[in-house]
């Protein structure tokens, strides 16, 4: 077989027990149906590929395929053009498949993008499962209201951001929201911390008594709640 790319004989070499053939100038691989998917989890499977960043799981702008300008590639095999795919729609890595034998053809690294884009983000996972558990738990046992509700609001809050300002939002809704979050979740906890030093440019006090856990709670719910009430004064015009 013939690189799509360079022109140049592929060579067969055993990746992750499938058969696959490689370009050695231009690194491309060439995988018939199923292969990809069997390397890579092949791949996940020993732990050798990182997860995404937060950065890398909220991407901003969904790459559109007609907007691509590609040299048209032909299937190594059937020789007819292949089709450019954004990987399972929302991937962003562009991979090229043949519409004949259903073989994909990556670039060099694309596979490697494709095993990290499966993998995910599990830290990320397991924030959003901890605030759908804190949910779930909650409505279980009737009690932890306020747990539920914040939950709700945050999962919405990150929504939103992500939703109007891609990965940046999202972190930045992150970084508000682990102060209020943590106020709420483990006010009893934090409310018992003492001797910790706020440092602020101009005054530093220092806590030295316990402060109520409910009273902590509060805070955190001030905090959480500041964004909707700042957004209805603002809506009813009440800073112009
Ligand atoms: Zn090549
Ligand atoms: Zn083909």
């Amino acid at each position: 077989m013939i690189c799509p790319v360079c022109n140049k004989k592929l060579k067969t070499i055993n990746y992750e027990n499938q058969e696959v053939d490689l370009c050695l100038k231009c690194g491309g691989i060439w995988f018939d149906k199923g292969e990809l998917l069997k390397v890579v989890n092949g791949l996940l499977s020993k732990n050798k590929i990182a997860p995404q960043t937060v950065k890398e799981t909220y991407r901003n702008k969904l790459i559109r395929i007609d907007k691509i300008k590609k040299l048209q590639r032909k299937c190594p095999r059937c020789n007819v053009v292949m089709n450019l795919k954004n990987y399972s729609y929302d991937s962003n890595i562009i991979i090229d498949k043949c519409p004949s034998c259903s073989g994909i053809w990556t670039d060099e690294g694309e596979m490697q993008a494709v095993a990290k884009y499966i993998k995910g983000n599990p830290d990320m996972d397991n924030y959003t499962k901890a605030l759908v558990g804190a949910c779930a738990e909650g409505q279980k046992s009737g009690s932890n209201k306020g747990k539920i509700i914040t939950a709700i609001i945050s999962l919405f809050y990150l929504g939103f951001a992500s939703f109007f300002n891609g990965s940046e939002g999202f972190l930045i809704m992150l970084l508000f929201l682990i102060l209020p979050l943590g106020c709420i979740f483990f006010g009893d906890e934090l409310g018992g911390v003492t001797g910790v030093r706020f440092r602020t440019t101009f005054f530093a006090p220092v806590v030295t008594k316990p402060t109520p856990g409910a009273f902590v709670v509060f805070i955190g719910w001030v905090l959480l709640l500041f964004p909707i009430i700042f957004g209805i004064l603002s809506a009813i015009g009440i800073f112009n």
